[in-house]
């Protein structure tokens, strides 16, 4: 089991076999980099472990689910900071494989684990849920959304062709997804239900309560039927193709962020970045000012 300590994730079990995970870096609209996605895999491994946990719900502080990836960065730590999974690692290699590695294993193969996790897992969504912060909602086995959840992907407007774990076709439907992709258009709680990708919408200020009786109606059926039907149907899933989508969109990915790289002198294109992020972002890159595209 990975040990971290817990600086932006929490980990309570608030009735009997559920596990409740919370993303507690509100101050950041709990964006994700290193720090917080070994955290999760961290506190996923802990309720996967336990024997007396039967579901497991995953939420989050704030107003907002989530901004997405952390684009500040993972704030001075390294790889070598982290328990690392995989065995790729050298996150910081030069040219395309640093990047590639990175993205592989933080967004790309712990979805994948935490898709498997064999027990039901529950993402309460409220706010915001942007970009990388869909993977985190998607790799859960049910989604329940409060009345003001909203649902973007906002790496169109950056120069690539979606969210690392690509979902989309799977979650909303061929044509609406390419709709939701090609105008980085926000999806609200109730067209997302309609879709199929939330499973339920509750009123604003209800949705702990709600999730957590959900989980705790569920926490009552045997563990073992729970495991293998969530076998069964992550299976069907990926009969359907799912894994080879994934895993091409994946390269696709990583081609936008090597073409932006080539183009623009940075793996996204800075015209798409808020003004705030990018004077960050040109920090962090040491740059003056990312340079703007002339044309797309
Ligand atoms: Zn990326």
């Amino acid at each position: 089991m990975s040990e971290i300590p817990s600086q932006q994730v929490r980990y309570e079990t608030p009735a009997a076999h559920v596990a409740l995970i919370t993303l507690a870096r509100p101050d950041a609209r709990n964006a994700q980099g290193m720090q917080m996605t070994y955290e999760l895999n961290a506190a996923f491994d802990r309720a996967a472990h336990d024997d007396q946990i039967k579901v497991i719900i995953l939420a989050a502080d704030g107003p907002h689910f989530s901004a997405g990836h952390d684009l500040a960065g993972d704030h001075g730590k390294t790889w070598r900071d982290f328990p690392i999974v995989g065995t790729w690692g050298d996150f910081d290699a030069e040219g395309a494989e640093g990047r590639y590695g990175r993205e592989k294993e933080i967004y790309l193969e712990m979805a994948e684990r935490w898709r498997n996790i064999p027990k039901p897992t529950i993402a309460a969504v409220q706010g915001k849920c942007i970009s990388g912060g869909l993977i985190l909602v998607w790799v859960c086995d049910l989604i329940v959304a409060a009345e003001d959840a909203e649902f973007q992907d906002t790496t169109m407007d950056l120069g690539l062709p979606g969210a690392e774990f690509f979902m989309h076709p799977y979650e909303l439907g061929t044509r609406k997804a390419k709709e939701w992709l090609f105008t980085a258009g926000l999806l609200s709680a109730r067209a997302a239900e309609a879709r199929g990708m939330v499973n339920r919408v509750v009123p604003n200020g209800t949705l702990d309560s709600e999730v957590l009786r959900l989980a705790s109606s569920i926490a009552e059926k045997p563990a073992f039927a729970l495991k293998t039907a969530k076998e069964l149907c992550n299976s069907a899933q990926d009969l359907m193709g799912r894994r080879q989508t994934v895993q091409h969109a994946f390269a696709l990915h990583h081609l936008g962020h090597v073409h932006n790289q080539v183009k623009y002198g940075v793996h996204v294109d800075p015209a798409g970045m808020p003004a705030k992020v990018r004077e960050k972002f040109n920090q962090r890159m040491g740059m003056a000012g990312a340079r703007l595209p002339k044309d797309k």
